[in-house]
């Protein structure tokens, strides 16, 4: 089989770029061995988060945690499901995509299927009507992209030790193109589990408020960025975790203008309506690599937020910032993470080589982040070592040098000088949040959030910072006795 669609920017296959402009799903069942009864059939997916009713959005998981809410909120799968709409084809077709949506498409024939998918040229209605409200500049914005990949469940260690080739392209590319490379080596956890560490890492406040702020992606959305969000589990992070009780009671927040989750909400990657997706050998959380649609599902993510930056990269608009969230790290041999590492130093060499990533400020900001280290398995449960590893997850920065030239107003030295003493400091997840909205507000500073601080400002402590002032609960401190004997 071969499909494709034919609007996408891929230099690889020499299409033109269409910014804007219609595109087209391609099939062609010739090539399978079927192929003289084969009928093609393509599936489109709708965009689920952006423009679908929010309190059909939780996953699959929050049913389980919560049997009593599950008979009247429909889960993330289902919405997917409802929202199919299958176009019957012949061997050979050339099929509009549906006007107005569709970030995924699935081409059949026979047996066969392939995933396409594509980046909209428009915002969601919804969103652009609340940006139109909001917008009190006239200039544009400059030209600073931020692009933030989250890994779930990954120590700094453990991102050094498994995944040689990204380390060795981060150094690489921090050395021969100039960008610079910042590793924090007192990045600290606040929680057990993702929970309690993302609603702190996107939305900058204590798992105990969940639901009052807004994520950092949809800030910037608002902001007049435009976002792209993917994530490779058939979860809504933004209104399970932060955000939707405040939405539903406000009616404020926009979504984003692009994403990609739909695929991942259907076999084969997640088992059909009524399986446990938390399964050891299939699904999202499987100890053996996870494959959608005959590739890897890190790829399709990938690859899609590299046609994200690049439908944005020729647009005079606005910057973009786009949010992938890799869930490879989730399970207990710690092993799966590795099958990463091909196509992730790939897409960082991708971006230099198309001038998305370059050393001035029209560039773009990297930031590699994760939640907290393994929690699972016998290295976490036996050793006081994985009990270390799971609290120090890693941070990554890989930062444009005329960025970190830069003094902020009122300071002195440097941004770089900044982030090189705070390499040293116990942070958080709270400060990281604060400086995510300090990259997607550029040059603008963001207003304070209450717990934690922009790396990109000198800490304000005299000595080093304490596990107090960082707001870890001394339970987990690491630079106490409690941080190991309390994990
Ligand atoms: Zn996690």
């Amino acid at each position: 089989m071969l499909a494709r669609d034919k609007g996408r920017n891929r230099a690889a296959d020499g299409a033109s770029h269409q910014q804007g402009g219609e595109s087209q799903v391609v099939v062609d069942c010739k090539q399978t061995d079927q192929h003289r009864h084969a009928l093609a059939v393509v599936v489109f997916l709708n965009d689920t988060l952006a423009e679908t009713d929010l309190r059909r959005k939780r996953s699959f998981e929050f049913h389980l945690e919560n049997p009593d809410e599950a008979a009247t909120e429909r889960t993330l799968q289902d919405t997917v499901l409802a929202g199919l709409q299958s176009v019957d084809a012949h061997q050979s077709e050339v099929v509009k995509w549906p006007p107005g949506g569709g970030t995924a498409a699935i081409a059949k024939c026979g047996n066969e299927m392939q995933l396409l998918t594509r980046v909209p040229p428009l915002a969601p209605p919804r969103l652009s009507a609340l940006r139109a409200a909001n917008q009190h500049r006239s200039e544009p914005l400059p030209k600073l992209n931020l692009l933030v990949l989250f890994l779930d469940a990954i120590s700094r260690r453990a991102f050094i030790s498994k995944m040689p080739l990204a380390s060795a392209a981060l150094e690489e590319l921090a050395r021969e193109h100039g960008l610079e490379l910042f590793q924090f080596f007192r990045y600290h956890s606040v929680g057990h589990s993702t929970g309690v560490n993302t609603l702190p890492l996107f939305c900058g406040v204590p798992h105990s408020r969940a639901g009052t702020m807004m994520p950092y992606w949809e800030e910037a959305a608002l902001g007049g960025r435009r976002v792209g969000y993917a994530s490779n589990l058939c979860e809504d992070w933004g209104s399970e975790y932060n955000f939707a009780s405040n939405r539903r009671a406000t009616g404020t927040a926009g979504g984003v203008d692009a994403e990609l989750v739909a695929p991942f909400c259907l076999p084969p990657h997640y088992p059909p309506p009524g399986e446990n997706p938390l399964g050891n050998f299939a699904g999202p959380y499987s100890i053996r690599p996870r494959c959608a649609f005959g590739r890897s599902a890190h790829e399709h993510l990938l690859d899609w937020l590299v046609d994200f930056a690049m439908e944005n990269a020729t647009s005079p608009s606005a910057p973009w910032l786009a949010h992938g969230m890799l869930i490879e790290g989730h399970e207990g041999t710690g092993e799966v993470i590795r099958s990463v590492d091909v196509a992730l130093a790939g897409m960082l060499r991708r971006l230099v080589q198309r001038q998305v990533l370059k050393g001035d400020l029209d560039s773009t900001a990297v930031v590699l982040v994760a939640d907290h280290g393994l929690h699972m398995g016998i290295n976490f449960l036996l050793t006081q070592s994985g009990a270390v590893e799971h609290q120090l997850p890693m941070l990554f920065m890989l930062l444009p040098t005329a960025l970190v030239n830069r003094s902020l107003h009122g300071q002195q030295g440097t941004i770089r000088d900044s982030l090189r003493r705070n390499m040293q400091e116990v942070i958080t997840p709270y400060d990281v949040h604060a400086t995510l909205k300090h990259l997607g507000s550029w040059p603008a500073r963001p207003q304070d959030t209450t717990h934690g601080r922009s790396l990109f400002d000198v800490p304000a402590e005299k000595a080093p910072r304490s596990c107090a002032e960082a707001h870890i609960p001394h339970w987990r401190c690491q630079c106490t006795n409690g941080g190991v004997s309390g994990v």
